[in-house]
């Protein structure tokens, strides 16, 4: 079954609203829309930016998505700090990353939280948010040799609950927390080897027509000079890109390779 690739921008905690207005001003400069036939694109900036970068590409009525980085799992109430599902469907957000490596390790988000989260969003059938649900294993964890295991894991934990009719509505994203943010990418077959084992756990979970039409990226500092051999792997569908987000040249040349 052909997937419509999703290359997904992960501005982390960088930019102010004006830097980010900026930002996406020069995305949409550079942004041919007819691409959009042929992928899918969104970027994930901070909660405040959400609404002023939907803003700009509304108004050059393209058609690029915004995404949240993280959500709260209760509609509303008395949780300080925290940012709701309803909050992020009202300003229009498309996609709503979920269980960041960073999450898991600077916040001490567990896989039970990641279920939590991603079994609220896709309960939510009106104004739909796709979560974007991220596995991978630290470096202790590869050179142990149990990765596949860790990360299957991973994934079962997060559709804990999850039949396929919800399932079918989230993405899966591969980070390798060795290879965020260090430069140091995933080889095109490393990356191909652990997606297709997800797309395996996923058959197993969901059944295959369902698993066949789930979207699994590949993210750890894939950049413009990596990312067209990555993108070719018959299991990876598109890519969650950090650290090369935040330039709209480099951004725009890796939504180019996936074309
Ligand atoms: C990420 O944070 O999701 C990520 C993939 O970062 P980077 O591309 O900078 O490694």
């Amino acid at each position: 079954m052909a997937r419509k690739p999703l290359i997904a921008g992960n501005w982390k905690m960088n930019n102010t609203v004006s830097e980010a207005v900026v930002l996406a001003q020069e995305i949409s400069n550079g942004f041919e829309s007819d691409w959009l036939d042929h992928l899918d694109v969104a970027v994930c900036p901070s909660y405040v930016d959400l609404k002023p970068v939907r803003t700009v590409f509304e108004f050059d009525k393209l058609k690029v998505a915004v995404g949240a980085q993280n959500v709260f799992w209760e509609p509303s109430g008395a949780y300080t700090g925290e940012i709701s599902i309803p909050m992020l469907r009202e300003i229009g957000c498309a996609y709503c990353i979920v269980g960041h490596s960073e999450r898991r390790e600077l916040f001490g988000e567990t896989n039970e939280d990641v279920n939590r989260k991603v079994r609220a969003l896709v309960a939510e059938r009106i104004g739909e948010i796709h979560p974007i649900v991220c596995v991978g294993e630290s470096l202790a964890v590869r050179d142990e040799g149990a990765y596949l295991s860790y990360v299957d894991a991973q994934v079962r934990a997060a559709f804990a609950g999850v039949d396929a009719s919800e399932a079918k509505e989230a993405v899966v994203a591969y980070e390798p927390i060795w290879a965020i943010g260090t430069g140091r990418t995933a080889t095109p077959e490393q990356a191909q080897e652990v997606c297709a084992a997800i797309r395996a756990t996923l058959t197993e979970l969901f059944g295959a027509e369902c698993a066949e039409g789930m979207r699994v990226l590949y993210g750890g500092s894939m950049n413009e000079g990596n990312a067209s051999l990555l993108l070719a792997q018959p299991d990876i569908d598109g890519g969650l890109i950090g650290g090369a987000s935040l330039k709209a040249k480099s951004f725009l040349s890796i939504i180019k390779e996936a074309l």
